[in-house]
């Protein structure tokens, strides 16, 4: 049955979905948020890029005339999800630990996000902290390169069983091709996270709810929401934890060939998402 009619909040993914690199995925994108606004469809954009701030996102999205000023469009990146993480973590943990030591491995976007947590007891710092009464914390973002400086950090962080790891993504592979991504350094040393803060994490839907309280869209139904995304492990699998309506575009990770290899499906297909009118 086609959701035309039904829909009332879009949630996007960005990269492979609006975006690869610096190219939009199709001309006109702006086109298509104008057609939300006239069903008063509200989209977020929710991804798991970690490397730029909201800021820089929403100006780069804005240079690629992908959107418009005025539009509201609410953002969601991994490094959001992962403060909000963080601040609950340490708020729920304090009886126990008299110290949190993070060290953050990512770019600006991540690093801002963290250091934008306000707590005594949390401090950003590369030294690992042997103190019994210290919890350590490694976050792993996705980087633009790999310094030798950092694999040495990541050695001595990860030698230790007691580091707790976190990363933003759960990804393997990037449409952009050109970022080193949590996994692959974790696959490394032949370790895996404690926690994901990325799609398809319930620790991002926690994210998602909050911001659609915040739109006055809390009692949504979930049917009544729409999560369009290219790839199947992050966004077409969180859509379908969530009973959202699920949009598969084959413009970014997933190819129509890939789709037998998952247990779990799409509700809909479509090359990409200049075709999202024959669906809302
Ligand atoms: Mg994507």
């Amino acid at each position: 049955m086609s959701p035309k009619n039904i829909v009332k909040c879009i949630l996007c993914d960005m990269d492979g979905v609006l975006r690869i690199g610096n190219q939009p995925i199709t001309e006109r994108i702006q086109s298509i948020f104008y057609y939300f606004k006239q069903l008063k469809i509200q989209p977020i954009i929710i991804t798991n890029e970690c490397r730029y701030t909201n800021h820089k996102i929403y100006e780069d999205l804005l240079n690629m005339d992908i959107i418009d000023k005025s539009i509201d469009i609410p953002l969601i990146t991994s490094a959001n999800v992962c403060k909000s993480w963080l601040e609950n973590y340490v708020y729920t943990n304090n009886n126990l630990y008299s110290k949190f030591n993070v060290c953050v491995i990512g770019e600006k976007g991540l690093k801002t996000n963290i250091n934008e947590i306000k707590s005594v007891v949390l401090n950003v710092n590369n030294k690992y902290c042997d103190n019994l009464d210290t919890k350590n914390i490694l976050v792993l973002g996705s980087l633009f390169n790999y310094t030798q400086n950092q694999k040495q950090i990541i050695n001595e962080w990860l030698s230790n069983p007691e580091t707790l790891i976190v990363k933003t993504c759960d990804d393997y592979t990037d449409p952009e091709d050109n970022c080193i991504l949590p996994n692959t350094i974790l696959k490394q040393h032949n370790r895996t996270a404690h926690i994901n803060t990325g799609k398809p994490d319930v620790n991002y839907t926690k994210e998602i709810q909050k911001l659609l309280k915040k739109y006055n869209l809390q009692n949504t139904k979930s049917e009544e929401i729409m999560l369009i995304g290219d790839s199947m492990n992050t966004d077409i699998k969180l859509g379908n934890k969530m009973n959202y309506k699920t949009t598969l575009v084959l413009s970014g990770n997933t190819k129509i060939n890939d789709l037998g290899s998952y247990t779990y499906k799409p509700d809909y297909i479509i090359p990409s998402i200049s075709n999202i009118k024959l669906l809302v």
